[in-house]
């Protein structure tokens, strides 16, 4: 049924770059076999997904949604690749992604934009538009993105999805090609809080091959769910952050942002307004510190090892380094190539102190906003994002009007806390989805599920 939906609807929408028809339909039959031999099954046995393409998948291209990695097959899978595969799930394909993880819009992707499938002349979000518009569309009713900086929790808000970015650390990172390690967490795309749970605690635990991976057994995020789903907010204290709400945010968004928090109330929950003074530097250090570690990533993609390789014209023998100086002049999109310098800038010698040292210490001040409201509440709430889906094209030549997109997502970020993304309802200006992110302290990732799944 999801491979006859992605015929019908995907020329229009565009979430994936690879459908594998093929092999998602082999992993169907053989869990039907299973279910019809009375094996004991996982709960999401047979249910397909939809996989971002930064993940890697043995046997499956892997693009970053980037020229530099076509035609790239990796010869393994990502420890939640191999999961899935394990607990039964057919994997539909790899979905669309600004390259390399870098935008708000997946409008950066070599291959062309994803579009909402609320209004196809508007954005799915980003960079994992691609998982929440497949999602959204019913091309499938499960997806794993990766958030680095908002990039599960706002494309969710702007389709209508539910997106979780686990605890730094509560998911293996292991094949999942770094954006900026410090910041990066794989996470469910879903339509339900429960099935993000469900898919969360099948994916997250502890991974011998990720040496930030965090070794305690994860809390139980389904039974959270299942308490929130039953309106039990008991005693739950909400600090609503005075810095992510109010004038400047879209009066549709607010409005269904406040009413959210009456349904929390009206299940037992208690909300305050909490400050977290620092959350307003949280975007300026997020965007120094984020393309420091890009930059150093992305110096792995030398024309040798992965994809891509451009000859220079005119050369008769080139060296090696004007092949690299071709390929990524060929291979890496305008973004790329302004993140690269930017971060080079910030990490040169001389201005290490200025920038890149400076943005660690708001980094950590933004850490200790956390600890300190943590003390006051339960979880913290905002909007996901200021607007609803903007005009594809409406934000592509402005960076910084893009990476204002952010400003509620990031905070968790470079804390490492836990977040989701949860829909609130249609904005009333264009009946546009808006979302509602609940925020928990590291490792409590089940409050998230509890507080989400009650607004539903
Ligand atoms: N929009 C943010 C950025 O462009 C978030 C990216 C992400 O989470 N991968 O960096």
């Amino acid at each position: 049924a999801h491979l006859d939906r992605i015929a019908a609807v995907d020329g229009d929408v565009h979430a994936y770059l690879h459908v594998d028809a093929e092999g998602a339909l082999e992993q169907a039959v053989a869990s039907d076999e299973r279910r019809a031999a009375g094996t004991p099954l996982h709960a999401l046995d047979g249910v397909p997904i939809a996989v971002k393409d930064v993940l890697a998948t043995a046997g499956l291209p892997t693009t970053c949604g980037s020229k530099i990695l076509e035609g790239w097959i990796p010869p393994y899978d990502a420890t939640v690749v191999a999961r899935l595969k394990a607990a039964g799930l057919p994997i539909l394909g790899k979905t669309n992604m600004d390259e390399f993880a870098m935008g708000s819009s997946t409008e950066h992707s070599a291959y062309g934009p994803t579009r909402n499938p609320w209004d196809l002349d508007r954005i799915p979000g980003g960079s994992g538009g691609g998982s929440a518009a497949a999602v959204a569309a019913h091309m499938a009713p499960l997806a794993l993105g990766t958030d680095t900086g908002g990039s599960i929790r706002q494309p969710g808000a702007v389709t209508g999805t539910v997106g979780v970015k686990p605890t730094y650390g509560g998911v293996s990172r292991y094949g999942l090609v770094a954006l900026a390690n410090s910041l990066d967490q794989v996470g469910p795309v879903t339509r339900t809080v429960l099935d993000s749970a469900l898919l969360h605690e099948l994916i997250g635990g502890h991974d011998p091959r990720d040496s930030t991976s965090i070794d305690q057994p994860l809390p139980g995020l389904v039974a959270a769910a299942r308490q929130g789903a039953a309106g039990d907010l008991a005693g739950v204290r909400v600090g609503v952050i005075t810095e992510l709400a109010g004038d400047g945010w879209q009066p549709g968004v607010m409005a269904r942002f406040e009413e959210s928090l009456e349904l929390l109330v009206k299940a037992g929950a208690e909300v305050v307004e909490v400050s977290c003074p620092h959350f307003v530097h949280a975007l300026a250090a997020y965007y120094l510190i984020l393309p420091a570690e890009a930059s150093s990533n992305l110096a792995k993609f030398d024309a040798m090892r992965y994809g891509l390789r451009v000859m220079p014209q005119g050369i008769d023998s080139p060296s090696a380094e004007e092949v690299m100086r071709a390929t990524r002049e060929a291979g890496f999109g305008d973004e790329v190539k302004r993140r690269i310098v930017l971060g080079t800038y910030a990490l040169s010698s001389g201005y290490y102190d200025a920038y890149y040292g400076q943005a660690q210490k708001v980094r950590t001040l933004i850490g200790r906003d956390f600890a300190a409201a943590f003390e006051q509440v339960d979880v913290l709430v905002s909007p996901t994002a200021p607007t609803t889906a903007f005009k594809l094209g409406e934000k592509l030549d402005d960076p910084i009007a893009m990476y204002l997109n952010d400003l509620a997502t990031i905070p968790a970020n470079l804390a490492g806390v836990p977040g989701v993304s949860v829909p609130s309802g249609l904005a009333d200006e264009d009946a546009l989805p808006a979302g509602f992110q609940v925020l928990a302290p590291a490792l409590a990732d089940e409050r998230v599920y509890r507080v989400g799944a009650a607004l539903e």
